[in-house]
């Protein structure tokens, strides 16, 4: 199906899966159970509104479906946009970061973060035709996004006793390789801001961002990520620690990869910020980035964690 036929669908697609919220089960004894399979739906539902690579149908279709969603959710929902320069000769556009805020209370917030645009380009493919072709980002985007979407509808249905920021990040992978500046636009932008009078992560410190980014591979793997480690060390560890208690078996406390990621420019401004990230992942940056390599007990993993420190801070 072609993207105008998809992005005149979406309110349909919408009911549909905002619908579907209704039945989310309630499983053992956390506070709120969250389900793979529901995370799963909301993937492929990113993926069926096509590439969401800036400028495309795609990438505007799912920043309205985000705000619909809240609003179906009775949660607010902040649009927070601005024109880039963006890498290479694709132009200046139009980049907007999306917040959704839940929670009650004024404690110190959790940050939680994902990235919603996909990569213009299957650059990483061996096929040359594929290529060129825009990354559907299965795995590379929309499982993030499925992750704090399934949260969204936890945390309205039993609200966290402190705010919990949902933060959807834009340009986070239109980048060059060798050019650091060229990646994470939408963080770096909303980084250097974060305080500013009328953003909707002005007030306290928080008490971190965690950023989740390819969290839906099968069979996720998740060793420290080593930005974090090196300089959010202790509360990294805390959270594996509160994995392993929860016995997720793809938080794996070894030392990994070192990764910019959204999670960069946070730090780089002082605040506490951690990257779960799966790199080892065959089909990144290529045609097979697709919904059949994603499976919803990886996101099930990832997101019942998330869920759990939003209800029990880590400090
Ligand atoms: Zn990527």
């Amino acid at each position: 199906m072609c993207s105008d036929v998809l992005s005149r669908l979406w309110p349909v697609l919408a009911t549909v899966v905002i619908s579907v919220s209704l039945s989310v089960p309630v499983l053992g004894d956390e506070p709120t159970a969250f389900s793979g399979d529901r995370a799963m739906a909301l993937l492929e539902h990113q993926c069926d509104l096509g590439p969401r690579l800036p400028g495309s149908p795609g990438h505007a279709a799912l920043q309205d479906f985000v705000e619909a969603f809240a609003d179906s959710l009775g949660l607010s929902f902040t649009r927070l946009c601005f024109d880039q320069a963006m890498p290479g000769d694709a132009g200046v556009l139009t980049l907007c970061n999306l917040v959704i805020t839940c929670g009650t209370g004024d404690g110190q917030a959790l940050w939680l973060g994902a990235h919603y645009d996909t990569r213009p380009k299957c650059d990483l493919d061996p096929d040359p035709v594929k290529a060129a072709q825009p990354l559907p980002g299965a795995n590379d985007g929309a499982s993030g996004v499925a992750v704090l979407l399934h949260l969204a509808e936890i945390f309205a249905a039993e609200p966290p006793g402190r705010p919990v920021v949902l933060i959807f990040f834009d340009g986070e992978d239109s980048g060059v390789s060798g050019d650091l500046s060229s990646w994470c636009l939408g963080s770096s932008r909303m980084a250097a801001r974060w305080d500013d009078f009328g953003s909707p992560l002005a007030g306290s410190r928080p008490e971190g961002l965690i950023v989740v980014d390819m969290v839906g591979e099968r069979g996720l793997d998740l060793p420290y990520e080593m930005m974090s480690l090196q300089t959010s060390g202790g509360w990294l560890e805390a959270l594996y620690t509160r994995a392993a208690e929860m016995e997720l078996r793809a938080f794996r406390p070894e030392p990994g990869r070192f990764v910019y990621d959204d999670h960069a420019p946070f730090i780089e401004q002082g605040i506490r910020a951690v990257d779960l990230i799966d790199m080892d992942f065959p089909e990144w940056h290529t045609a097979g980035d697709v919904p059949a390599v994603c499976d919803p007990a990886s996101l099930e993993e990832v997101g019942r964690l998330l869920a759990d420190v939003a209800y029990r801070p880590l400090d």
